[in-house]
């Protein structure tokens, strides 16, 4: 589940960094990864769109998934508390287990210069597959 998308870019950081630029090549590079090892791995969205909370539970539930997995960039910032708590919203809401993965921080200066690098952020990617397949069992 690539966090946010379309007019909804997530958390901006340094340099306008912006959370759905991450999450997207991030998700996508776990979902080929998971797809090369014959795993069934369904995107929310896999493309720049908006797409709601309750969208993402019903893709995840008409999938059938075994794991739900949110894909989120953080950031520090006391202006906005009711993202904080939105972003909840898949984890409570999904009937598998599930769980968000804050793959850094947008506004923090060296996950932000880890971010503007694909190398890095295949990386961040790599870790999350191998968690996942760790969960699965598969590896
Ligand atoms: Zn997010």
């Amino acid at each position: 589940d690539p966090g946010h998308g379309g007019r909804d870019p997530g958390a901006v950081g340094i340099g306008g960094l912006r959370e759905k630029d991450i999450t997207t090549p991030v998700s996508r590079r776990i979902q080929a990864s998971l797809n090369a090892r014959g795993i069934n791995a369904v995107l929310t969205r896999s493309d720049d769109r908006e797409l709601d909370l309750q969208p993402r539970v019903n893709i995840a539930e008409r999938s059938n998934a075994d794991i739900f997995v949110s894909i989120h960039s953080n950031a520090i910032s006391l202006s906005r508390p009711d993202v904080r708590r939105a972003r909840f919203y898949v984890l409570v809401n999904t009937s598998m287990p599930a769980v968000l993965v804050e793959t850094g921080f947008v506004t923090g200066r060296e996950d932000a210069a880890r971010f503007r690098n694909p190398q890095e952020v295949n990386t961040i990617a790599d870790g999350i597959t191998s968690g996942i397949l760790q969960y699965l069992n598969v590896q």
